[in-house]
C-alpha cells in the first residue's frame, strides 16, 4: 500500500448552534459539536432523537434552519442565525462532499457495478484520477478491508458484511478528511459485526476523524475519544467513555444505556 494514495489531513468538524424542523416537527435543537483532527466519536441516541439528520446536515444531505457546519473551517451549510442567507454554490457543494466519506446503514452499493468498480466509481466521476489510477487505488482499499479476492464479484454475491467492508473501502477511495457512519452494523446479522467494527477500528487508529452512530456499547467504548448522547434534538451529555458510558451524570443517558447495555 503506498501512503500517498492513502493518506488525507484528518479534518475537523464544527456543528454550532444547528436547529433542523420539518414543519411543526423540531428534530435538531441547537447542537454544538466540535470533532478534532484524527478524534473517534461516537454518538448514542434512542430512535428518532436526530442522529442521522445530525450526519445528514455536516454531509449536506439536508440544510439547518439556524445555526452552520463547517469542515476545516470552511462554512458548510447556508444559515448563521442573524446573517443573510449564504448559499454556497452546487460546485462548492460538491467538493465539500468529496472530501468527507458516508458509510450507511444500508451499504447503498451500486448493485451492477463489480466490487472493484464500486470502489473506483467516486474518483473517477469527481475527476480526482484516472481510470487505472482509480483501479490500483481500489484494489489496494479492497486489500485493506480483507476483500482483495472479491474484486470481480458483484455485491448480491457477498454477505452483508462484506458488502459493508466494501462500502468501507467505497468511502475511503476519495481520501476523506473525515468518515461518517450511520448505524453501520445494523442491518447485520450477528456473526458478521465484528468483521466490519473490526475494519472501523483499524481505521480509527491510523488517524482517520470518525464521527460513528451505533448501538455497540461495547465498541464505542473501546474506540471513542468521545462519546455524545442526543435526546430530543439536543446533546444532553458528552466525554470521554469512562465518564459517560461509565458514570452519566443525566437521568435520560442512564434510562438509555439501561436499555442498550
Ligand atoms: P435517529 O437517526 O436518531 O433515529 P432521525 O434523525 O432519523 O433520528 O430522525 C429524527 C426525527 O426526524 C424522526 O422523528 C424522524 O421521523 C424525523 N425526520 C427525519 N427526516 C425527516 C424528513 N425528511 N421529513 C420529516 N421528518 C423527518
Ligand atoms: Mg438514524
Amino acid at each position: 500500500m503506498t501512503s500517498t494514495a492513502l493518506d488525507t489531513a484528518a479534518a475537523t468538524v464544527e456543528v454550532r448552534d444547528v436547529h433542523k424542523w420539518y414543519g411543526a416537527h423540531r428534530v435538531l435543537n441547537g447542537v454544538d459539536l466540535t470533532v478534532r483532527p484524527g478524534e473517534v466519536t461516537v454518538i448514542l441516541g434512542p430512535s428518532g432523537s436526530g442522529k442521522s439528520t445530525l450526519l445528514r446536515v455536516v454531509n449536506h444531505l439536508e440544510k439547518p434552519e439556524i445555526g452552520h457546519v463547517s469542515l476545516n473551517g470552511e462554512l458548510i451549510g447556508v444559515r448563521r442565525q442573524g446573517d443573510r442567507l449564504k448559499e454556497l454554490s452546487e460546485r462548492a457543494i460538491l467538493a465539500q462532499r468529496s472530501r468527507i466519506g458516508f458509510v450507511f446503514q444500508n451499504f447503498n452499493l451500486f448493485p451492477h457495478l463489480t466490487v472493484l468498480d464500486n470502489v473506483a466509481a467516486a474518483p473517477v466521476a469527481t475527476g480526482k484520477l484516472a481510470k487505472p489510477e482509480a483501479l490500483e487505488l481500489a484494489r489496494e482499499l479492497l486489500g485493506r478491508v480483507g476483500l482483495a479476492d472479491k474484486a470481480a464479484a458483484y455485491p448480491r454475491q457477498l454477505s452483508g458484511g462484506q458488502q459493508q467492508r466494501v462500502a468501507i473501502a467505497r468511502a475511503l477511495a476519495l481520501r476523506p478528511g473525515v468518515i461518517l457512519f450511520d448505524e453501520p452494523t445494523s442491518a447485520l446479522d450477528p456473526e458478521l459485526v465484528g468483521e466490519v467494527l473490526s475494519v472501523i477500528k483499524d481505521l480509527a487508529t491510523s488517524g482517520t476523524t470518525l464521527v460513528i452512530v451505533t448501538h455497540e456499547i461495547g465498541f464505542a467504548r473501546e474506540i471513542a475519544d468521545r462519546v455524545v448522547f442526543i435526546d430530543d434534538g439536543r446533546i444532553v451529555e458528552q466525554g470521554p467513555p469512562s465518564e459517560v458510558l461509565d458514570k452519566p451524570r443525566h437521568e435520560r443517558t442512564r434510562d438509555f444505556l439501561s436499555k442498550v447495555l
